[in-house]
């Protein structure tokens, strides 16, 4: 019987790196991981192949504008998308790879099988050919991830119903994709297939895409889609999907209450994902689930069983890669008698279409809704000399202060290189910065980056320089 100091369940971005973390605190740590490649949703199915479409239909989109530029291209520009798919493949092959490199370097002992409990500090990891061995473990930390959910009344055939872990991997470019949901997963895959030449219709329930961020973000990602062709059923709620051959239909009624009905030859459901615990056996540790299925925890992310920890998705909180990367070095460190906090508030989200939407903090909306006095100040990407001359001048950067104090309390931003953009803001809020603070450090000129000190500038009091 193999023994251990941790023991880690799952290997998505929370379970290996909280793993590193734990073998780097002298930990003896194990993994389990129940898929022969490492790296859970976000390597496999998630953030890494999401992005690599993306990119590679970004630099078809715009091939269609080099024209522009002064740059003939002749003859005809096809796309290839079993190339690009096996691209993305080879992407996440070598990723996933990086992982297991990272496991061996650390001296992390890795089991592939399912892991279930037989206690709060035994596990049993049940292998593809129905062998089994038990892992005693002082401490288990469970980072089971999630799996995508769907509505009660539609039947996914992962075939021309599917979900956006076969998204990642169509045989052919839909002629019309009708996507169910418009959060951050639907719209990002949306805009893959448009790019690549799709019909995309997008039903969604809520009165607008992307709900949970800023409603102005949500409005110009709107506006800028339209442009490209994308169509929108905002508060449409889906009554029923169903499919014939190769056509799905799908009905939606609108906030009328008429029926309206959209005929594709794929249906994307993307209506959020749920907590996985199949098979874990949670009960036999003690370890409490919520009626939505969370592994229930404490602020130090410990279960109802005190030597066993949960992380990730499969706790309360945002679904995102690096909330779950965060947690799982919080838990090691926790371990190691050390304090570590997370400050949930300053946990970016980030939409990764283009132009990208990036945000962090508060939004309008919720300080309205909290009663906080604020000051807000915008700045377009189109008064910017770097945005106008790469062409990229969609979008804007929203600042939010606090009336009282100019202390920032939510940065919101959409346009080009925003991803990467909202680190700034991260960074200034978890020094407590003031906008003022933002406004006068010095930006390198010309960058996308000028438009926080602009927007911090329209913040302190209505300076903007280039408006
Ligand atoms: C299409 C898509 C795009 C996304 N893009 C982004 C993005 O750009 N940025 C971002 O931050 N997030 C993104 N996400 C979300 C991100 O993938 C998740 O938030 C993240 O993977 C959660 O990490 P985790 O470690 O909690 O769980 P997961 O990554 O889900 O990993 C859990 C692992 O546990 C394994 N497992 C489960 N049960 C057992 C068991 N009993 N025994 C052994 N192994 C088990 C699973 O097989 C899996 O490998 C995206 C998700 C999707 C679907």
């Amino acid at each position: 019987m193999s023994q251990f100091d941790v023991t880690i369940i799952g290997s998505g971005p929370g379970g290996y790196v909280s793993a590193i973390r734990c073998a780097q605190l002298g930990f003896k740590t194990a993994i389990i991981e129940k898929y022969s490649t490492l790296g859970g949703t976000c390597l496999n199915v998630g953030c890494i192949p999401s992005k690599a479409l993306l990119a590679s239909s970004h630099h078809y989109e715009e091939l269609q504008h080099f024209a522009d530029h002064g740059i003939e291209v002749s003859g005809d520009v096809k796309v290839n998308l079993e190339k690009m798919i096996a691209r993305k493949q080879a992407v996440v092959d070598q990723t996933s790879g990086g992982v297991k490199f990272l496991m061996d370097k650390n001296n992390i002992t890795v089991f592939n099988g399912v892991g279930s409990f037989e206690s709060a500090t035994s596990v049993k990891v049940t292998k593809e050919d129905g062998s089994s061995e038990i892992i005693e473990s002082k401490n288990i930390i469970i980072a089971t991830g999630s799996k995508p959910s769907s509505l009660p009344f539609i039947k996914l055939d992962k075939d021309r119903i599917i979900t956006s872990t076969e998204a990642l991997k169509l045989k052919e470019v839909p002629k019309h994709l009708v996507i169910i949901g418009g959060g951050v997963i639907g719209i990002e895959l949306g805009q893959v297939y448009l790019r690549l030449g799709a019909q995309v219709s997008v039903v969604e329930f809520m009165d607008r895409i992307i709900p949970g961020m800023d409603a102005a973000l949500s409005k110009e990602l709107t506006k800028v889609l339209k442009k490209q062709g994308m169509k929108f059923y905002t508060s449409h709620k889906v009554q029923s999907v169903e499919r014939a051959g190769d056509v799905v239909t799908v009905k939606a009624e609108n906030a009328k209450g008429e029926i309206i009905t959209l005929e594709g030859d794929y249906s994307l459901v993307s209506v959020g994902r749920r907590p996985y615990t199949d098979g874990l056996n949670a009960e036999k540790a003690g370890v409490k689930v919520t009626d939505r299925g969370q592994i229930e925890v404490n602020d130090h992310l410990q279960t109802s069983a005190s030597n066993v920890y949960a992380i990730g998705d499969v706790v309360r909180g945002a679904m995102l890669a690096h909330k779950a990367e965060e947690e799982g070095v919080m838990v090691a460190e926790i371990l190691a008698g050390q304090k570590p906090h997370i400050d949930y508030n300053l946990i970016p989200g980030v939409v990764y279409t283009w132009p990208e939407v990036a945000a962090v903090g508060k939004t309008e909306e919720q300080l309205k809704a909290d009663g906080v006095a604020y000051k807000a100040g915008s700045f377009p990407f189109k008064a910017l000399g770097r945005a106008r001359a790469g062409g990229d001048t969609d979008g804007f950067v929203k600042i939010l202060a606090d009336a009282k104090t100019d202390e920032v309390l939510g940065v919101h931003m959409i346009g080009a290189r925003c991803a990467d953009l909202i680190a700034e803001a991260v960074t200034a809020m978890e020094f407590r910065a003031s906008a003022e603070d933002i406004s006068r450090m010095s930006h390198a000129h010309p960058t996308f980056a000028e438009a926080i000190k602009e927007a911090a500038l329209a913040a302190t009091d209505n300076r903007a320089l280039h408006v």
